[in-house]
């Protein structure tokens, strides 16, 4: 059987010689039989190798560099589940949240879907409304967050939790595109959450289909029957039209996205509400995305934990155990989590309280060495190497400022750091953009514009940096530093001064000591030195000391003798100079 050998995309002559460990004589000679000259450095492609390869009595493979990309988990769940086995994954219910422009149809949308399929309430009871429920369409289910709009869903992603797979985008056919569809659609992108369209209201006389699909297709999201990849279905909520078509088009988008649980693993998931209710205590809404809750399972929830005493779905029925993409509502917990806090299991009570009691002390620490926003903004920026994005969320007064403004901003980014314009839209700052701005790592970048007090309270609580400004050129300015502040520093060194060994001293402890004459410039303690001798560099370290007569000094001038040691070199001779150099960080 041929040897198998992993050819790349482009190889040298010499490297695929080297390779199948062969002359590359050889491979220049098969090369030559079939019609190609080449020397021995010059490259050839993967089939041209691969030709040779074969005729050498080889099975050549084309070898695929794995990107790192490719193998980090792109979104929350998959982030969840990235460590489970991946034959204990098995696919779960797509979890779904509704966005759109206020009065578009979300809250009616979700109405319908879950009379139509749903079973109310056990016989007279009334249906509690959990904030999530289960529809089922075909036999699948489909996992709907119910409540509605980009600011629950942000708010989420801000806490670090994302529940949804698939964005609802619902576009009222008679409006069109409006500035909440605009800053939604905004939102679900940076969640890298695909999008479907529910054109709602299309009952209406006044209702406008494709003018909404033209505007779709100016802002990316070009419809599947225009030729583009955005699934976009008429529906009407009011006479309950096009209800399947949506539910099939979730499921096709589920089908790409494939979102997957292992239901046997340990439970994680998210907060989608909590609530006290009289003679039940704090009850909490929850969404399993991992393992398979069951009742008894102590839950630890941020600094709130508790043994589930009883478990209900969304029609109010118990049950006992919840599957991957189940929402359910519990009680037993000891106190409020907030929605998006994410929870796991532990063993009992007892280990509960004593993690809560590390997490405590952990918190105070913490809290102890937070630094300001900005520092902390560019700590998180310039600690890590690989890609570089400078996040922006970009507010102005008009429209007419609004453009040349991102298209100014986005000419401020270059071959190290990208900049990438989340979110811009006219009006003041409010509290949705912080949110986005905390969920993506973003800076809030304002001209003209006020900022609402929720948004104001939230940016402070999220440590989000807002930077408003009256003049177009002091905001590109400034996010010009902030791209500088987060290239790789540029360091230089920079020769401060040149010493001429005047004699060679032996002191004792120190050993060795050059006794110098400085010629030009300064010495300094806490710099570094070369050793030169006629044009060779012998050695080279930090000082190590530096002294005026018997006394250590940081310094010495111009024009001064005075005595020094380099790292541990030991072989000083008269003539040798000593070149003295700092590195400095050089401003890009
Ligand atoms: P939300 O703010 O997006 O949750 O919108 P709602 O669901 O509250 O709906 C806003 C208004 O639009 C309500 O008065 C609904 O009755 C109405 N509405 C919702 N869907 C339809 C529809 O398909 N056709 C018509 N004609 N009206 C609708």
């Amino acid at each position: 059987m041929a040897k198998e050998i992993e050819i790349p995309d482009i190889i040298t002559v010499r490297d695929l010689a080297t390779l199948m460990e062969v002359s590359p004589i050889n491979v220049i000679k098969e090369l030559m039989s079939n019609g190609i000259m080449v020397n021995i450095n010059q490259e050839i492609d993967f089939d041209t190798a691969a030709i040779v390869a074969e005729e050498m009595g080889y099975a050549p493979h084309q070898f695929v560099e794995e990107s790192d990309e490719d193998d980090a988990p792109e979104t929350a769940w998959q982030q969840i589940i990235a460590d489970e086995d991946a034959s204990d994954l098995k696919r779960r219910p797509p979890v779904i949240t509704m966005l759109g422009h206020v009065d578009h149809g979300k809250t009616s949308l979700l109405d319908v879907i879950r009379k139509a399929n749903i079973q109310e309430g056990e016989a007279g009871g009334i249906t509690q409304h959990i904030g999530a429920y289960q529809a089922r369409h075909e036999d699948n289910l489909i996992t709907f967050l119910d409540t509605p709009g980009h600011a629950a869903f942000t708010a989420m992603r801000a806490r670090g939790a994302q529940a949804t797979d698939i964005a609802i985008l619902v576009v009222a056919a008679d409006d069109g595109l409006m500035p909440q569809t605009r800053e939604a659609i905004d939102h679900a992108r940076a969640a890298n959450v695909p999008i479907v369209v529910a054109l709602n209201k299309i009952d209406l006389a006044t209702a406008r289909p494709e003018h909404a699909k033209q505007q779709l297709s100016e802002v990316g999201l070009t419809p599947d029957d225009w030729d583009g990849d955005t699934l976009v279905i008429p529906v009407s909520a009011k006479q309950n039209l096009g209800i399947d078509d949506l539910l099939e088009a979730i499921l096709l988008t589920a089908d790409e996205i494939d979102p997957q649980a292992n239901p046997k693993g340990s439970p994680i998931g998210t907060v989608l509400e909590a609530k006290t209710e009289r003679g039940r205590g704090v009850m909490t809404t929850i969404l399993v995305q991992n393992g398979t809750l069951k009742i008894g399972d102590t839950l630890l929830i941020g600094q709130n934990y508790g043994r589930i005493k009883a478990m209900y779905d969304a029609s109010g029925k118990k049950v006992k155990k919840a599957p991957p993409s189940m929402p359910v509502s519990v009680s037993g917990l000891n106190g409020m989590p907030e929605a998006g806090d994410q929870f796991t299991t532990v063993k009992n009570e007892k280990t509960a309280r004593k993690l809560v009691a590390d997490l405590q002390r952990e918190e105070e620490e913490e809290l102890l060495d937070r630094r300001s926003s900005m520092d902390a903004f560019f700590a998180r920026l310039t600690g890590s190497g690989g890609d570089k994005t400078l996040y922006l969320i970009v507010k102005a007064d008009v429209q007419g400022s609004l453009e040349p403004l991102v298209s100014s901003l986005n000419k401020i980014e270059n071959d190290e750091v990208k900049i990438d314009i989340l979110h811009a839209s006219i009006g003041e700052v409010s509290e949705n953009d912080i949110m986005l701005a905390s969920a993506s790592e973003a800076v809030v970048v304002g001209f003209n514009v006020g900022i609402d007090s929720a948004a104001r309270r939230s940016a402070a609580s999220h440590l989000i940096d807002i930077h408003t400004y009256d003049i177009i050129y002091h905001l590109l300015e400034d996010v010009e530093k902030m791209v500088k502040g987060m290239m790789a520093p540029v360091f230089e060194q920079v020769v401060i001064g040149r010493a001429e060994v005047r004699a060679v001293f032996q002191i004792r402890k120190i050993g060795l000591i050059a006794g110098c004459f400085m010629r030009t410039g300064e010495a300094r303690r806490n710099a570094m030195a070369r050793v030169i001798r006629g044009k060779r560099i012998m050695y080279e370290d930090k000082v190590a000391s530096l002294k005026h007569h018997q006394d250590d000094v940081r310094q010495v001038r111009e024009g001064f003798e005075f005595g020094v040691n380099v790292g541990t070199w030991n072989d000083y001779r008269e003539n040798d100079v000593i070149e003295f150099y700092v590195t400095r960080r050089v401003d890009p």
